[in-house]
């Protein structure tokens, strides 16, 4: 019979905080030892630092190694391609290479050895077990096979089964739901009611297709209450979200059914660090810290980083939780590529994004800040934001006001909000972009 713990790996996802430290620390010592045998790219970083192995005895030590910025990798396999210095294998060892969507520039190359793919599958195995995934999931698959996303064939085949279906085949993919059985889905966040649509298009309830958990990754936005809400009810299922890295692990973090946030579930094989982003500082893990995370690897062959900025600003939501797992909880609320400061506060669109999104069904939920003039002139308040209104919005200069006292009120910035009719801005996606700049010909 299959596996039917509350965990996959009871072992590591149960370990209270002192001897996940140890196990961190040996596996952090291992790790930085191999790097600096076999990265090029690290003996120069640290050689130019001025720091030394010797330096790192402890885990606490971390922090006197220098971080590493998405750029430098970037850099690194333009000059030496295809994987860069920073490759800490023979290219003979490594097994498979992904490519990273280039969201934001040109895409990096991440490669794996035959071990790196055995631990992407463990971390992702333990994800989707505990998004509730367990041996009679049957999960269509929808994904660009060049992608990150494409290695979780691995782990959802070593749990439940895998129906291939490819990007752009809604037709496959609701016949996989119809005729094989297939009952959970593997999304991005804003996914679910585009498909939706397609199925109200084809005059098919989605109630019907029996999905009873829907994993979103690849973008944040699931654990938006509005959105959540909506998806649950238009499926009749359960909606969680997971998060990933393309540069450092296909899957470290998963929300469990008490949806406080994503537990870190890649213990041993990644450490995360919390940290001030201005000032570098690293910040105790405690409810309510935020910051911006940092990954070193642990546990890597081809590519193992070191203090990796992911510019991904993130709030700890809890560090206890029923189900019994230990690994601490986050929120993502932002990134630092599109942060804008208003009057030396610093102001996520993601976060006004949530705000509107909390007045659904009188908003749609759809945003677009406009920036009509450089900063810090254009940063100036009050700030112009597009918010778009809905039949059920009542009064609108009512509403009009309200979003402007919310944002004026957990923002701590002045909005001035001009309400547009519905499907005036692009539908909610999280990686639309939610600011439009009007100057340096920047317009688009
Ligand atoms: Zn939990």
């Amino acid at each position: 019979m299959g596996k039917v713990s509350e965990y996959w790996n009871d072992d590591i996802e149960t370990l209270p905080p002192e001897r996940l430290h140890q196990l961190h620390e040996e596996a952090l010592l291992r790790q930085l030892k191999y790097v600096w045998e076999n990265s090029a790219f690290y003996q120069q970083k640290f050689r130019k630092a001025g720091v030394e192995l010797g330096d790192v005895e402890r885990l606490e030590h971390l922090n006197r190694l220098p971080f590493t910025e998405k750029s430098e990798l970037r850099d690194s396999q333009i000059g030496s391609p295809p994987l860069g210095t920073h490759i800490a294998s023979p290219m003979e060892k490594v097994k498979r290479i992904y490519s990273t969507s280039g969201t934001t520039g040109r895409p990096t190359f991440i490669g794996l050895t035959e071990h790196d793919i055995n631990v992407w599958c463990e971390a992702a195995c333990r994800a989707f077990w505990t998004c509730g995934l367990r041996p009679d999931s049957v999960v269509p698959l929808v994904v660009a096979p060049f992608l990150i996303a494409a290695s979780y064939a691995d782990a959802l085949q070593k749990i439940g089964m895998v129906v291939p279906i490819g990007v752009g085949s809604t037709d496959r993919l609701i016949g996989a739901f119809q005729h094989i059985g297939a009952n959970a889905l593997l999304s991005t966040s804003s996914f679910p009611l585009h498909f939706a649509d397609s199925l109200t298009k084809r005059r098919i309830d989605p109630k019907s297709l029996g999905i009873k958990l829907i994993m979103a990754g690849g973008e944040p936005g699931a654990a938006i209450p509005s959105l959540r809400q909506e998806v649950e009810e238009t499926f009749g299922c359960i909606f969680l979200e997971m998060m990933g890295n393309g540069d450092m692990c296909g899957e470290m973090w998963a929300e469990c059914k008490y949806k406080k946030g994503m537990h870190f579930i890649a213990q041993g094989i990644v450490y995360p660090e919390i940290i001030n982003a201005d000032t570098g500082e690293v910040l105790e893990i405690k409810e309510g810290a935020k910051g911006e995370l940092v990954y070193t690897s642990l546990d890597r062959e081809c590519i193992p980083l070191v203090r990796f900025r992911t510019r991904d600003h993130v709030e700890v939501t809890q560090t206890s939780c029923e189900c019994g797992r230990t690994g601490f909880g986050i929120r993502v609320f932002g990134r630092t590529d599109d942060m804008i400061i208003v009057q030396g506060v610093n102001v996520y669109p993601a976060a006004v994004r949530d705000i509107v999104a909390s007045l659904v069904p009188r908003t749609t939920g759809a945003i677009e800040i406009q920036l009509h003039a450089s900063p810090p002139k254009g940063w100036d308040p009050p700030i112009h934001i597009k918010v778009e209104y809905c039949e059920e919005s009542g009064e609108l200069d009512l509403l009009k006001k309200e979003v402007e006292s919310l944002i004026r009120e957990k923002l701590i910035f002045r909005a001035n909000v001009e309400l547009v009719p519905p499907g005036t801005l692009p539908k909610f996606e999280y990686k639309a972009k939610l600011v439009r700049k009007f100057y340096d010909g920047e317009s688009e």
